[in-house]
């Protein structure tokens, strides 16, 4: 029997305000299955699923083409399975957990920003797998 893979659910409350866009530069680095969804500047980030912060960088505010591809502010959750999911572009110490904190799925994290390499305010989403020593980014179906 195949191993089912784990559910994630949205990582926000939906609103019309909300749009998932598409992202070409999303191939070009290795990362195909990673969403992006773009949102006003303050929308609440929940958890899509739970685990443990195991990482956590706030301290940008700037924002802007790829050159910026360092500057963003994001966090990584490791799951139970060994899945990760990472959040990317959130406000100015805009991340309200800690790095060792466990969470739950739906719990608010932070708030959206537009940092890094980011041309309009949005989340941007993806899961990882780590397999041998490459890391591959997975195809995430929501509940
Ligand atoms: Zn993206």
């Amino acid at each position: 029997m195949k191993k089912m893979r784990a559910k994630y659910s949205l990582p926000f409350r939906p609103n019309k305000n909300i749009r998932r866009h598409s992202a070409p530069t999303h191939k070009k680095y290795n990362y195909p299955h990673a969403i992006d969804w773009a949102m006003p500047v303050g929308t609440p980030i929940l958890a899509a699923r739970g685990g443990t912060v195991v990482e956590r960088e706030s301290r940008f505010n700037r924002w802007g083409g790829e050159k910026e591809i360092y500057h963003g502010n994001g966090i990584r959750i490791l799951h139970s399975d060994g899945e990760c999911s990472t959040y990317w572009h959130f406000r100015w110490r805009g991340i309200k957990v800690k790095r060792g904190q466990r969470v739950r799925a739906g719990q608010m994290i932070g708030y959206s920003g537009q940092t890094g390499f980011a041309l309009y305010p949005h989340l941007h989403f993806a899961v990882y797998k780590t397999v041998g020593e490459k890391e591959c980014n997975l195809r995430v179906r929501f509940v």
